[in-house]
């Protein structure tokens, strides 16, 4: 069986449902977290008809789970509307000091007007910053002279104030659970939990085997979940690729 295509996201999914995950979006979990909870987070990087089928997957299990979309990249406004009637959360994937070449007043407007666009679907409370590991610029630096708090009435942004010292966060970047290596910018502050798994199946079978914590974030891109044949092994030549040159990338800058 193929890694990465939905029908893997869905047994990934039910056996959190079996063992007794329930889930919240972003907002919910910065706000009152569960006792046992999964937290779903879905960055659109590209192909935004992929976030909605992804949607309506979980909608059908009765999962609930946060969509943070670019702007214009991937704010596809017929996909926000369906995902909105989905009960999924709407934030805002942001990498505006980027798009600024580091201007950061410039990139202040930016946010407020694109922030601004996603709320005429959903009150956006919460955001992420898209990584752009080509770019020396961390869009995150932004908050380093402004509060998006008072100033935009957001809760949060997920790199920043989401305590992960309990929690276990794993992403799917470079497609595999592990690639640390090639991974750029998408990592959280201290976590003691830490779970050695590559690929979805090993993931499935440590919840199973109950050797992951009761808080766990996962952030899934839904571009790279793929049931066409097709788009996945292009997505796969891709991805390795893309693997290769984000380690020689991180070796340069460290
Ligand atoms: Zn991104």
């Amino acid at each position: 069986m193929r890694d990465f295509t939905l029908h893997t996201y869905k047994k990934l999914l039910n056996s959190l449902l079996k063992n007794g995950y329930e889930f919240q979006t972003v907002e919910e979990f910065i706000s009152s977290p569960k006792e046992k909870c999964a937290v779903l987070r879905h960055d659109s990087d590209i192909w935004p008809k992929n976030d909605l089928k992804m949607a309506h997957l979980e909608n059908e299990l009765g999962i609930k789970s946060t969509y943070y979309f670019r702007v214009p990249e991937t704010s596809d406004e017929f996909v926000i509307n369906e995902i909105v009637k989905l009960n999924h959360e709407i934030g805002y994937h942001y990498e505006d000091l980027v798009r600024t070449n580091g201007n950061f007043a410039e990139a202040y407007n930016n946010f407020e007007k694109n922030l601004a666009f996603l709320r005429n679907f959903y009150p956006v409370t919460t955001c992420s910053r898209h990584g752009r590991p080509l770019s020396n610029i961390d869009s995150l630096h932004l908050w380093k002279n402004f509060d998006y708090k008072s100033k935009f009435n957001l809760k949060g942004e997920v790199y920043l104030d989401i305590d992960y010292s309990d929690i276990l966060y794993l992403t799917d970047n470079g497609s595999r659970w592990d690639a640390h290596e090639s991974n750029v910018r998408d990592f959280v502050p201290y976590s003691r939990h830490t779970l050695s798994v590559s690929t979805t199946f090993d993931l499935i079978q440590a919840i199973n085997q109950n050797r992951v914590p009761n808080k766990i974030i996962l952030n899934c891109h839904p571009a790279r979940w793929n049931n066409n044949l097709i788009i996945w092994s292009y997505r796969f030549v891709l991805q390795h690729i893309k693997n290769v040159a984000k380690r020689g990338l991180k070796k340069i800058r460290s």
